[in-house]
């Protein structure tokens, strides 16, 4: 029996079921690669599903963790620390947000959105608008305005006055927004949907209608913020600024983190001393991590290479013409794959036997969202795999 087999037997036996059986058991990685611990290489093109920004054992992440730890790694939330400071005033600089915004530090997107929740609640409206096909997350607050039914069906009943709308119908939004919501929360690429692109026009229309009718804006950046998109945040390509914007994922590199940043003096104020809290939020740890990812991101230009290589990589996707391609949408390193069919997981499990690791968002569709780090050549290597694992029956000339 090989390692991985016993360590998914063992997996099997001891944790709970809800992810079913994983697709290999991974020990360790360098830049865009990762080992199981049979010593297969694969070329990650997931990124722990859009986390390891910088890939995988970055010296300059492992030189800010490994200082980090050896000074502070946890302080309570009556004491502060400089990285939890620094970090704050870095989102909200590159988050071009005015004077008086603020930042909640959480340890996942989920809790991000809780805290946005809570937000919203404090504008004496309890109804809040999300969009068809929207993830925020499996807590009960957050699971309210996620919409797959798969995921709330067995939890009703949820948080009410929630109220989902198509995304991108603008007429639906219109009508769903009066003078009772105190939220409509977006994601400007719904990830989980399978990369769908929200059009900037219609993110101006939720900033119009929100102002208008004196409902926060809540921009759900868990999976498009910090560099994904080729922008520090995708809200920024329709020129909007938010009341709220929720960040998680690739914030630290792959340290537990979140943030909910609040816009401007008014909204900063809505939560007041007591009204919400965390143990681990903002320690120093995740903070020093989330500095350096920022710091990487501007030294090296990344925002610049992750919208070239995007534009690039979905360049040579469409140049092979293959019939069972029917699309490629996304932004900077956000990329969905639509085949013609569905056969997306019989595809992502080709390709992870022939050395990548990309994930079948829908039954149709692969998303790849890899390290912000990754080279043309690297994606290139993928691009030119692609037509035998797209072929059934060239299962012995996989590359
Ligand atoms: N919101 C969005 C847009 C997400 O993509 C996710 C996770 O995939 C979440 C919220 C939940 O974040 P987490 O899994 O860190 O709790």
């Amino acid at each position: 029996m090989t390692r991985s087999a016993d360590l998914l037997d063992r997996y099997q036996a001891s944790l709970l079921g809800v992810f079913g059986r994983p697709g290999a058991v991974l020990s360790h990685g360098e830049g865009c690669r990762v080992w199981d611990v049979d010593g297969r290489c694969y070329l990650d093109l997931l990124a722990g599903i859009a986390v390891n920004s910088l890939g995988h054992a970055h010296p300059a992440l492992v030189t800010a963790i490994s200082e980090q730890a050896a000074r502070a790694i946890h302080v309570s939330n009556f004491f502060t620390t400089q990285p939890q400071v620094e970090l704050a005033e870095r989102l909200l600089a590159v988050a071009g947000a005015p004077e008086g915004s603020a930042v909640f530090l959480t340890n996942s997107g989920t809790e991000a959105v809780e805290a946005a929740i809570k937000l919203a609640r404090r504008t004496d409206r309890t109804r809040i608008v999300a969009m068809e096909g929207a993830f925020h997350g499996r807590s009960t607050g957050a699971l309210a305005l996620t919409h797959k039914p798969a995921y709330r069906e067995p939890f009703l009943p949820l948080l009410p006055g929630i109220t989902h709308v198509p995304l991108g119908d603008k007429e639906a939004v219109r009508a769903a927004v009066d003078e009772t919501v105190a939220a409509v929360v977006v994601e400007p690429i719904q990830g989980e949907a399978g990369v769908r692109v929200a059009d900037p026009a219609y993110l101006q229309l939720v900033r119009e209608l929100t102002a208008e009718r004196g409902a926060l804006m809540v921009v759900d950046e868990i999976q498009t913020g910090i560099g994904r998109t080729g922008q520090w945040f995708a809200h920024q390509f329709a020129d909007v600024t938010p009341d709220g914007v929720t960040v998680a994922k690739g914030l630290a590199g792959g340290v537990p983190i979140g943030a909910l940043l609040t816009y401007g003096p008014r909204v900063s104020g809505l939560l007041t001393p007591g009204q919400h809290g965390t143990t681990f939020g903002g320690n120093p740890l995740a903070a020093a991590a989330a500095l350096a990812v920022l710091d990487t991101i501007e030294r090296d230009h990344l925002l610049d290479h992750v919208r070239r290589t995007g534009e690039e990589l979905q360049r040579q996707v469409r140049e092979l013409g293959h019939p069972a391609i029917r699309d490629v949408r996304g932004r900077g390193l956000l990329q969905a794959i639509e085949l013609a069919d569905d056969r997306a997981a019989a595809v992502a499990q080709r390709a992870r036997e022939a050395g990548f690791l990309v994930n079948p968002v829908t039954p149709s569709a692969l998303r790849l969202a890899p390290p912000l780090i990754i080279t043309a050549e690297e994606l290139a290597t993928f691009v030119s795999a692609l037509p035998a694992l797209l072929d059934p029956t060239a299962s012995e000339e996989l590359p």
